[in-house]
């Protein structure tokens, strides 16, 4: 059990940093080369192929007239920010109060490292799929996986495969406000696209303001925009009572003005949206300026690789959801419920999509109340009880899904 636990711990301790504007492949390397070292018997049993310089591939080969079906996992973590206000440091893996410590504990090595450890146990017990399983594990989610998931998935597509589904982060443990403790799998995942807010007006002597400034009519725009809501879109019955059904519009950037002196003729805004399932960009686009435009603001939708649009909903019909379904309810406490849901950010998941019929997002893990926004927090740490129910997840779930035909 100890060995478990100090294998995962050893990959906290190379930092897989991806954040735009600073990222070294070498951490990569170095973590690819312990985990060949730690997982010998999975790396020397399965297939493995370099994409995008440090995503992997690995395959673990069965019957090729059957579908393969794919897990994935993101190596790269976000930056641990201030290291002063860690109480640990990001990057030493430490091991105490029954607790893994560090940046990319819960995301997502706790999944790269659960998986390679649920792979070299079945090994050892003999286990050999029937169908082939993918594991695809890419190197810059938390930059949008343009580099990682998405030349896995260009090579996939070259080769023809096209996998029964993946298996990505998304849906967890939650543990709600009433005390109910419910395990959730996303069956969709929102959308990415953020908008320009332009306010022009009268430049000039701010001794003299005229009535609305720049800045005041943004101001009262963005007021408008976070006391409105969207519409809900039409959503299947499966994911109704997500939590996360309604679009999100979050002012992130605001800039305008270069001396206190002087009224500044425009002034901008930053607003990123998370488009439902059943919505979209466009219509995101279109009722921010049905709220912004009566106020003389124009919108324009900002034009980056991150753009995409919510994901479709996936199957709850299909031998794989049902051996999800099955090896989450095995797995987790008595007492848990289970219900699908949306996961509100993206995963590379809506890469893979493209080479996989399906996308289910779940991660054994608990979340406190803090839900999602505990992870890219400080202080990231995870149970050594949850990090062992991932392998032990990851495992039953491995055979169950690739037993079927
Ligand atoms: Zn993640």
């Amino acid at each position: 059990m100890n060995s478990i636990v100090h294998r995962f711990a050893g990959t906290i301790k190379f930092p897989t940093v991806s954040a735009p504007g600073s990222f070294s492949l070498e951490p990569f390397h170095r973590l690819r080369e312990y985990s060949a070292s730690v997982w010998s018997e999975v790396f020397s049993s399965l297939e493995m192929e370099l994409h995008g310089g440090a995503s992997i591939l690995l395959k673990w080969a069965g019957d090729s007239a059957l579908e393969p079906v794919m897990l994935a996992a993101h190596q790269d973590v976000v930056p641990a920010g201030e290291s002063g206000k860690w109480s640990c440091d990001p990057y030493g893996g430490e091991v105490l109060r029954n607790r893994v410590w560090g940046r990319g504990t819960i995301d997502y090595k706790c999944g790269f490292s659960g998986m390679l450890e649920a792979v070299s146990l079945l090994l050892a017990g003999g286990f050999k799929p029937r169908r082939t399983v993918l594991f695809a594990f890419g190197h810059d989610e938390e930059v949008g996986g343009l580099c990682g998931a998405k030349a896995i998935t260009e090579s996939l597509i070259t080769s023809g495969v096209v996998c029964s589904s993946v298996l990505d982060e998304g849906g967890y443990i939650y543990s709600d406000p009433d005390g109910t403790v419910t395990a959730e799998l996303a069956i969709a995942e929102k959308g990415y696209a953020s908008f320009r807010l332009i306010s022009e007006a009268f430049q000039g002597h701010s001794s003299v303001p005229p009535d609305r400034t720049a800045i005041g009519i943004l101001a009262r725009a963005i007021v408008a925009l976070e006391d409105s809501s969207m519409p809900l879109p039409y959503v299947p019955v499966e994911i109704s009572s997500s939590r996360w059904l309604q679009t999100t519009i979050a002012p992130t950037v605001l800039s305008g003005g270069c001396k206190e002196n002087v009224l500044p003729g425009k002034a901008e805004a930053v607003i990123n949206t998370r488009p439902s399932p059943g919505s979209s960009v466009a219509a995101v686009h279109e009722f921010i300026e049905s709220v912004a435009e009566p106020f003389g603001i124009a919108v324009e939708l900002i034009d980056n690789p991150s753009i995409s649009e919510p994901s479709p909903v996936s199957s709850t019909d299909t031998p794989d959801f049902k051996a999800l379904k099955t090896s989450i309810l095995h797995n987790v406490a008595p007492g848990t419920g289970f219900r699908c849901g949306i996961f509100p950010a993206a995963t590379d998941s809506r890469r893979y999509s493209m080479v996989a019929k399906n996308a289910y997002r779940f991660l054994p893990v608990c979340l406190d109340q803090r839900g999602i926004g505990a992870l890219h927090s400080v202080d990231e740490s995870i149970s050594i009880s949850d990090y062992l129910r991932c392998v032990e997840f990851y495992a039953e779930y491995i055979s169950r899904v690739s037993s079927k035909s």
